[in-house]
């Protein structure tokens, strides 16, 4: 009798509480995953690293940047945090601490030990918003491409992935250099989440 592979046995609450544990980079940050995974998501978000607020409460971009977020998403709280339409991933799943400049990037050793396993149970997940630089640099395969050239070729990697600037504050400047994206880029993308997320949501 052959068994089975040990990825197919283990579901995606076991795969939760298993990160929830992990250690593995306890010698660098203070770790506290927070990560919301979905064998029925349709969307899946992955982002950078929490911030501070983000690690102090355990709720996934629930700040400033998450605020924006879901205002070019035309979705309220409600509706982004409903795990059976959206699974939220980041590159690392805990907060790394702060830098010269700003927070540290995400553990690089989070994504290689986590989210095979994870991408295995989300079979559903049709569309993956890949925001920042680190999971554009993760996905797109893109060598050389900067995040601005990411962002306005977004069609090229559409419907699988796209890639979206940071909604940080930090980020406004490049916002406010580039109008097109909130003006062109967000009602197109903004329309087919609502679209992938139907019919549980209004349409925008
Ligand atoms: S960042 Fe990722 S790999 Fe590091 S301790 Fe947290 S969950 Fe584990």
């Amino acid at each position: 009798m052959t068994s089975k592979p040990e990825s197919n046995l283990i579901s995606v609450s076991q795969l939760s509480e298993e990160i929830r544990h992990c250690r593995a980079c306890e010698e660098h940050l203070d770790p506290n995953p927070v990560v919301r995974l979905s064998s029925q998501a349709k969307l899946l978000i992955i982002g950078q690293a929490p911030g501070t607020k983000v690690h102090a409460t355990g709720i996934p971009w629930n700040d400033p940047s998450g605020d924006r977020l879901r205002s070019w998403l035309g979705l309220n709280r409600e509706q982004f945090y409903d795990t059976r339409q959206i699974a939220i991933m980041p590159m690392g799943f805990c907060y790394p601490g702060k830098g010269k400049s700003g927070d540290l990037p995400p553990r690089k050793e989070c994504a290689e030990l986590w989210h095979g396993k994870a991408l295995r149970l989300m079979p559903n997940v049709a569309t993956t918003l890949l925001i920042g630089q680190y999971a554009q640099q993760a996905y797109l395969h893109a060598p050389g491409k900067t995040l601005s050239e990411n962002v306005s070729n977004w069609q090229q990697y559409f419907p699988q992935y796209i890639p979206l600037p940071h909604p940080s504050p930090r980020n406004q400047l490049w916002l406010k250099q580039r109008p097109w994206f909130e003006a062109d880029l967000v009602p197109q993308i903004r329309r087919f989440v609502h679209q992938l997320l139907e019919p549980s949501l209004p349409q925008g």
